[in-house]
């Protein structure tokens, strides 16, 4: 039995814990070590290239690969069924590290029209710029994938639920649509989800990309991504974008990532059940015109939700009469909820999203794909990422700056 097979007949909360923390074989110890070195002493003297590299190997230097970072690697392995990983310096170096390695010049990206600001903006114009032709698509509905995919096709880049507005893509759907062709692969940022909510290899999907600020690390202390997939895929990502361009993790950061990921099932149900108080209550608030929340009936894809996540997370977003002023209210009013940007932490944090704003800097939408992103955020919303605070208490804190 291997340690994959291993892990596979555990439970997540158990893999979740062990998984790529065995005691240290030379000194028993039962948390892991964090192993700041940048090389390591190499005897017999071996060979120096890059190309000769694989999971295997010893360790050489640490841009290549570290024992801490191959340690939450391993863990991240088992969390979402994968067969490699590999840890970036942020969400940002994993998802461009993704793009940039899979794409050639020549190549079209189908990118879904709304997702994480930061690769909304590589897609529409650092691709473009070397010569990757780039079609924005709206993926909740799979038609307009497939209606999308041309010969030269070459990755599909989704992300559900998508950031900021929680809309969601079918992934058994969209990987059926690559599967017709057989060089068009599927990548997923699953950030929103973690693996705890939705494991996107099991749909189908090549490549899962993580911000691992977000939820796993969970306490927003360490900024850190990743790619997983298939071996050689992986192995090939390593080679380019691990070593080559270099955003390498920071040990200390995959060290605190591994402790937060340790939590990430017990921490995902409390910000479900957090989450789903404040849902319910925005929905019944005067004040509040529309909440968006996968767990909540009233969300357009709540029967889409229900088969893909087996958590609805702590994400929601809700829209008011008047939100700039409401921001500023709570900019300066909230006692407990922080207004700032980012997610997935043990602290609430809420953040206003304007329409137009974002439109003008990020996505640029026109016609029906315009009118699909205010169909989930209307002129513009808050996008409330729910802590692991006592439902009662957040709810309390809205109420105050809602009046
Ligand atoms: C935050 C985020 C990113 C970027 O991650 P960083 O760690 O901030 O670089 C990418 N995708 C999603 C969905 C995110 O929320």
């Amino acid at each position: 039995m291997t340690t994959t097979d291993r892990n596979e007949a555990r439970g997540l909360q158990t893999i979740a814990v062990h998984a790529g923390e065995p005691p240290d074989p030379t000194t028993g110890a039962s948390a892991p070590n964090l192993v700041m070195s940048s090389t390591y002493v190499t005897n017999p003297a071996a060979g120096f290239s890059a190309h000769d590299l694989d999971e295997d190997s010893g360790f050489i230097y640490t841009r290549w690969s570290n024992p801490t970072v191959r340690q939450l690697e391993r863990k991240l392995c088992a969390l979402e069924g994968a067969e490699a990983c590999l840890c970036f310096g942020s969400g940002m170096a994993a998802a461009s590290g993704l793009l940039l390695s899979v794409l050639s010049a020549g190549d079209h990206l189908i990118l879904t029209d709304t997702n994480y600001a930061g690769v909304a903006e590589v897609g529409r114009d650092t691709l473009p710029r070397l010569g990757v032709e780039v079609s924005l698509v709206d993926t909740s509905d799979p038609q307009h994938i497939a209606d999308a995919v041309q010969p030269n096709t070459k990755l599909i880049w989704l992300e559900t639920p998508a950031n900021p507005i929680m809309r969601l893509t079918d992934l058994d759907a969209a990987a059926q649509v690559a599967q017709a062709h057989p060089s068009l692969r599927v990548a997923v940022d699953s950030t929103f989800a973690t693996p705890v909510a939705t494991r996107p290899l099991d749909h189908g999907v090549d490549y899962v990309m993580h911000s691992l600020t977000k939820y796993i690390g969970g306490h927003g202390d360490a900024v850190g991504g990743a790619v997983l997939g298939a071996r050689d895929d992986i192995t090939a990502l390593r080679l380019e974008a691990g070593i080559h361009y270099g955003g390498a993790l920071s040990p200390f950061n995959a060290w605190l990532i591994m402790r937060g990921a340790a939590t990430l099932p017990l921490r995902m149900r409390a910000h479900e059940e957090s989450a789903t108080t404040v849902a319910r209550f925005l929905e019944d608030h005067p004040k509040v015109m529309r909440v968006m929340y996968p767990g909540l009936p009233s969300h357009p894809q709540h029967e889409l939700a229900k088969r893909q996540m087996n958590n609805f997370s702590g994400m929601l977003t809700f829209q008011v009469e008047n939100g700039p002023a409401l921001a500023d209210r709570m900019a300066s009013e909230l006692q407990i909820i922080h207004y700032a940007v980012s997610l997935g932490h043990h602290r609430s944090l809420i953040f206003w999203m304007d329409t137009a704003s974002l439109m003008a800097t990020s996505f640029r939408l026109e016609g029906h794909q315009l009118e699909s992103y205010r169909a989930y955020a209307g002129k513009g919303m808050f996008r409330l990422s729910v802590g692991l605070e006592s439902g009662e208490d957040l709810c309390a804190d809205l109420e105050r700056v809602l009046g």
